[in-house]
Parts: C-alpha cells; structure tokens; sequence
C-alpha cells in the first residue's frame, strides 16, 4: 500500500471575533473546524459536502496553510506543513494550489491572462528562461481547452466558464499534486459545469493530481469523487467511498441531504440543502450539546444531547459519528 499524500490529523480552525454589546465589545472564538482527520492519495478525489458555514472552506485553506490551524497536523508527503522553514514551505507551495469559486474575481482584471497563467513559473521556476515559459503557459493554455493565442487578452474578454479553465491552467501549471476545488463550478451554468469537472476528471488522470473538491452540490460530488466527507458545523459527520455513501448513507444528516437530491425535473427548482431538513443551523459560537446535529435530526434521543458521538468505523474505509447508526437504516425509513 502506498503512503497518503496528505494526512490530516485532528485538525482545528478557530477565529477570533469580537462583539459589540451594551457595555462594550466582547471578543469570542469560532470554531469553524473541529477534530477533523483524513488521508488522501495520488490520483484521489475526496468530496467534501455540507450546508453553509459547516467549515468547508476553513478546512481547504488551513490545508493549503493560507489560514492557520489552532490545532492539529497537516502532514503533506510526511512534512509537517505548519512546521516546515518558509524556504522549504515555498517549494511544497508549488505542490499545493487551490481554484476558487468566481473564476472573474479570481483573476487580475489588469493583467493578460497570459500573464496570469505565468506568475506562478515566476515564483517556483524562477530560473526559467522567458521563451520556455511562454511555451509552458501555451502549453496549459492548450490543456485546458484554450487556444494559445487567446493569452494575449484580458480576463473580462471571456466567458466566466473559460475564466475557470484559466483559473485550473494558473494552478495547474506547476505541475502540482494536489488541488484544492472550492467550489470550482457553483457560479456557472449547468452545461458550463460540466465542462469543467470532465477538465479536472481528464487532468487527474493526465497527471494523478488529488483533488479536494468542496461543494454542497452532492450530484457533482457525486460525479466528481472517489470519497465523500460530510461536514456539519465543523465536525466530520460521515465519511466513505463514494457508492457506500450514496446507496447506503449511516448519519441520518448524509441521509437527508442524499433524499432531498432532486429528480430530473425542469419543473423543480434549484437544489437548496437548507430544505433537506426542518430547522435552521445553529450558531457556531454556541453549538448544541452533545451531537450537534440533534436540533435537526429525526432520531435523536436524550443520550445525544448529553454526550458527543464518536466517530466510529463502519468498515475499513467508513467512517460515521452517531450514536446510533447500526440502527439509523431501520429507523428512518
Ligand atoms: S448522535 Fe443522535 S442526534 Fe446525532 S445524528 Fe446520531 S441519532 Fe442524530
């Protein structure tokens, strides 16, 4: 068996905050990620789903160390990223890249995309000659389904789908091995999404980049992954391979969101997570006692409110934090 490239071991977000009250600002702490542990290996895609504010993003930035853990460990390729030296933490950054949501507001309006694509080879390839990063970025710029001469142009001169495709060829083009997806495909057309995951379907298999790819849309999750991890509030409700999630979900919270998946209907509207479930999230800063999710979950009973469920293996690769899901199949049918 092959070592993970990444391990994430127990890892924890927090964010100072301060609020105003009558007599004056009190500061408070968000823990927007709690004692979250994985693995992922070359050529993987592990999925991560859940609501808004269930730490998704929080958890893809503290890999790629653009937010600082509390707590825990990022170990990519046996480093630990939060104690590499910078000069060491600078060559695995090369390794490490992310695409982000709005392609448009991710790239430089001021700069030719060309440029753009390049910026990174300025950074991590700084000895190579000017002629072999123009034929690098056309290169990419071919890769990813742009022609070569379109570098010259500025970002508002493409569609927002080819402003992703420049977005993926800016990460993609020094040869990383790991990605981090947020989003990549929620602010673009059903079609133009697409698109874009058959790109990074046909770019993992290309290079064996893993993917980390946050969404709450589980049907392009569902397309995308090899694993899945169900996020709520911050902790890891459930996590496992990709057809053992969806055909026999544990958490009763993957499966509500998997039941409220719509049919192919042009008649309903777009898929909203917050109605898989009665109820509202509650706040981070006072979470529920016991299993956070039992404000919404149809099964709980008094145990959950007195103590945190652990997570526990349902098989090898399966991972579930319920009190109660041996039972959860036969309960909520
Ligand atoms: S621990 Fe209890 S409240 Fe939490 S998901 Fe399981 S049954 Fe529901």
């Amino acid at each position: 068996m092959t070592a993970p490239l990444l391990s994430v071991r127990s890892l924890c977000v927090d964010y100072e905050q301060r609020r105003a009250g009558v007599f004056g600002s009190r500061a408070s702490t968000l823990r927007a990620v709690h004692d979250i542990s994985f693995e992922l290996s070359e050529g993987e895609t592990l999925g991560i789903v859940g609501e808004t504010g269930c730490g998704k993003t929080s958890l893809g930035k503290a890999i790629l160390q653009l937010v600082s853990p509390s707590a825990g460990r990022v170990l990519w390729r046996g480093v630990d990223l939060a104690r590499a030296d910078a000069k060491i933490l600078t060559k695995l950054r090369s390794e490490l890249q992310i695409v982000f949501q709005d392609p448009l507001s991710a790239l430089n309006p001021r700069m030719p995309v060309g440029e753009i694509v390049a910026e990174p080879l300025r950074v991590h390839a700084a000895d190579m000659s000017a002629r072999d990063r123009r034929a690098a970025v056309a290169d990419m710029f071919e890769r990813v389904g742009l022609r070569p001469e379109m570098t010259s142009r500025y970002p508002n001169e493409f569609s927002s789908g080819q402003c992703q495709r420049i977005s993926i060829a800016r990460a993609m083009v020094t040869g990383p091995k790991l990605l981090v997806c947020d989003e990549p495909v929620s602010a673009l057309d059903v079609s133009i999404q697409a698109q874009i995951c058959n790109l990074l379907r046909r770019l993992q298999r290309e290079t064996g980049i893993a993917i980390l790819f946050i969404s709450h849309d589980l049907s392009v999750l569902r397309y995308m992954s090899h694993r899945v991890m169900v996020l709520y509030l911050g902790r890891l409700m459930e996590i496992a391979p990709r057809d053992e999630l969806f055909e026999n979900p544990r958490h009763p919270y993957s499966r509500a969101l998997i039941e409220a998946i719509p049919e192919a209907d042009p008649d309903r509207g777009p898929h909203d997570m917050a109605d898989a479930l009665p109820g509202e999230i509650p706040s981070a800063l006072a979470p529920p006692s016991g299993c956070v999710f039992r404000t919404r979950c149809p099964i709980a009973t008094p145990e959950c409110a007195r103590t945190r469920p652990p997570g526990e293996s349902v098989s090898a690769s399966h991972r579930v934090a319920c009190h109660h899901w041996r039972d959860t199949h036969a309960r909520t049918r």
